[in-house]
């Protein structure tokens, strides 16, 4: 695998492979790699010719100081879980190779900007995209892969793609889960063995929805699904909600696509998860 920590270092190398026709692949990433992770890398390997990895802890994108600064970065680990999936190339630069100091950024997202995550999380999505946006002008991309886990991160930056027209085409790859239900992600290893516990309310109550959507009504499901989640000792529920896959309002008998998106905080760590109702 080629590593790189500069822009242009990396830059250089993709042009002569795009010169040579090669498509290219990529998959951003903040490191402390899991499953869900190398699963979007095995996706970009079957459709493109070559597959870029970035880990790169972004700053902007925490609203939480401390939860930045606790953020996992086993990067020796990283790399070796990278070289056993076969991935091309990882591009891992440095905070300030990526940002000049105090840089201004605003994208006019809309409405899906202050919902759900955007709501408890104030900035994020304009540090998300402006990360996303040096990271697709660096490497170029045709293709990029990323997880249905962060649902509303996948809609965010394709409405970026769209509104600056970006000549790349977003992929949305399958959730992966631990074999008891727990959606795999880097925070995971915050969880005491009593949360992580806890923590299988989140995607039973997904199952739990998903079983009973096509007999409930959505307020129902909603209302009991937020009932059985907060009744979860050390469990803190955010948002759970019964929402429009397209703009994530909530869903209506027009909804063609409908998404079960919850958040909550068990113990001090933060989770995300959803389940696709009908597409
Ligand atoms: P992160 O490192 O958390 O920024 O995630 C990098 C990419 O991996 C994002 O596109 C996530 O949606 C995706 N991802 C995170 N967890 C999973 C998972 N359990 N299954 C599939 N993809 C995931």
């Amino acid at each position: 695998m080629k590593t790189y920590t500069s822009r242009n270092g990396l830059g250089e190398y993709l042009s002569g492979l795009r010169g040579g026709n090669k498509t290219i692949g990529f998959v951003p990433t903040m490191g402390a790699l899991h499953q869900g992770h190398l699963s979007l890398i095995a996706i970009a390997q079957q459709r493109c010719d070559v597959v870029a990895c970035s880990i790169f802890v972004n700053p902007t994108q925490f609203n939480d100081p401390k939860d930045l600064e606790k953020y996992p970065r086993p990067i020796q680990s990283d790399i070796e879980k990278l070289e056993q999936a076969g991935c091309d190339i990882l591009f891992n630069p440095e905070v300030n190779e990526m940002y000049a100091g105090n840089e201004q950024w605003h994208l006019d997202l809309g409405e899906l900007e202050h919902l759900l995550e955007g709501k408890f999380r104030p900035g994020h999505y304009q540090g998300v995209t402006q990360v996303v946006y040096k990271l697709f002008d660096i490497v170029k991309p045709d293709m990029a892969f990323f997880g249905q886990k962060d649902y509303q991160q996948f809609l965010v930056i394709q409405k970026m793609a769209d509104m600056l027209n970006l000549p790349v085409k977003l992929v949305m790859c399958p959730i992966l889960r631990e074999p008891d239900g727990l959606a795999m992600s880097s925070r995971n290893i915050h969880l005491s063995a009593e949360d992580r516990r806890r923590a299988l309310v989140l995607s039973k109550t997904l199952n739990w929805v998903k079983e009973n959507f096509n007999t409930a009504s959505i307020d129902s499901l909603q209302q009991e699904s937020a009932a059985m989640i907060s009744a979860e000792p050390g469990v803190s529920l955010e948002y759970f909600e019964i929402a429009d896959g397209r703009d994530l309002h909530p869903a209506t008998a027009d909804s063609r696509t409908i998404v079960a998106l919850v958040a909550a905080k068990v113990g001090n760590t933060r989770l995300i998860d959803n389940e696709i109702l009908s597409s």
